[in-house]
Parts: structure tokens; C-alpha cells; sequence
């Protein structure tokens, strides 16, 4: 059915009046023609007039039975596009925690290659300042040595004073005994 079919009467406005099918009971399915400025106010133009004669009991039924089944195809249709809208919305919430989660990750990422480069760096001090305190115990190491042979000379000197002063006294000793001291 084509309600935009045109009958091309027009009302007292001089005005084309459009057709139209009421979707209502007792009416359902019957075409009319109503002026546009019908229900605007009480003084405008009451142009209306039934194209169709009055639907047959079966044709109710049969009408309201479409109306019906339309408004429920309309509201699955909603449904539908509810359901879509929801999941659409789960799909944006999703790519949104995945971005999420891969900045995070680029982060940490970030975070362990700056931890790295500074346990890198500790590592080459810490190797410089080893390489520092073994050059530093070598050098007291041949003080050491040096102090020991030091040591050792001074030991054999007294030992070799020591020695004298024995040599001496027995001479002394020896000569008393001759009497010649
Ligand atoms: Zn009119």
C-alpha cells in the first residue's frame, strides 16, 4: 500500500490533503484524508474524510494482528540494536584495555632497559674502582716486601752486632784470663 499517494483534493487552506492509514482500532488499515493543519488549533481547518469504507470484522483482526506483529518486530529490531550498541561498546572497552595494557607494558619495558643501563653502569664502576683497590694492594704489597727486606737487613745487622759483642767479651775474657788486661 502506498500512503503517499496522493488523491489531489484539497481542503478549504487550498492546500493538498495527504493520505494517510490509521494504525488504530476500530480503524485499522483505513485510508484517510486530513488536512496538514487539522490538529494545530480549534480555529484551524477540520478537512478529514475516510477514503476506504468501514473494515469488515475479519479485516480488524487481520489489521490489528499486522500492528501487532510490527510493534513486535520493532521492539526485537530495538533489541537488537541494543545488543549491538552493547557489544560494540564491550569491543571499544576491550581495544581500550588492551591499548591500555600494551602502554603499561611498553612502560615496564621501558623502565627494566633504564634499570639495565644503570646496573650496566654501576657494574663498569664498580670494575674500575676493583681495578683501583687491586692496583692499590700491589703497591702496598711491594711496601710490604720492601719493608720485610728492610726488616731482614736490620735483623742480620744486630744479629751480627750481637755476634761482635760475643767475639769481644770472650776476648776480653780469654785476655783476663792470660792477664794480660
Ligand atoms: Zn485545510
Amino acid at each position: 500500500m502506498n500512503i503517499q499517494e496522493h488523491f489531489n483534493v484539497q481542503c478549504g487552506c487550498g492546500v493538498e490533503a495527504p493520505l494517510r492509514t490509521t494504525l488504530t482500532n476500530p480503524n485499522v488499515g483505513r485510508r484517510f484524508l486530513e488536512c496538514v493543519n487539522y490538529k494545530i488549533s480549534d480555529n484551524t481547518c477540520k478537512y478529514f474524510d475516510w477514503v476506504d469504507p468501514p473494515t469488515c470484522e475479519r479485516g480488524k483482526d487481520f489489521g490489528n494482528w499486522i500492528v501487532k506483529k510490527n510493534m513486535d518486530l520493532d521492539k526485537d529490531v530495538e533489541d537488537l540494536r541494543k545488543q549491538i550498541l552493547h557489544v560494540k561498546r564491550g569491543r571499544e572497552w576491550f581495544v581500550m584495555m588492551i591499548n591500555c595494557m600494551n602502554r603499561k607494558i611498553k612502560e615496564m619495558e621501558d623502565g627494566i632497559t633504564v634499570k639495565m643501563e644503570e646496573r650496566k653502569n654501576k657494574e663498569n664502576l664498580n670494575a674500575l674502582e676493583i681495578e683501583e683497590l687491586r692496583v692499590k694492594m700491589e703497591e702496598v704489597k711491594a711496601k710490604n716486601m720492601s719493608l720485610r727486606g728492610g726488616n731482614k737487613a736490620m735483623k742480620e745487622n744486630i744479629e751480627l752486632a750481637n755476634l761482635k759483642v760475643k767475639c769481644f767479651t770472650a776476648l776480653v775474657v780469654i785476655l783476663v784470663g792470660l792477664g794480660i788486661v
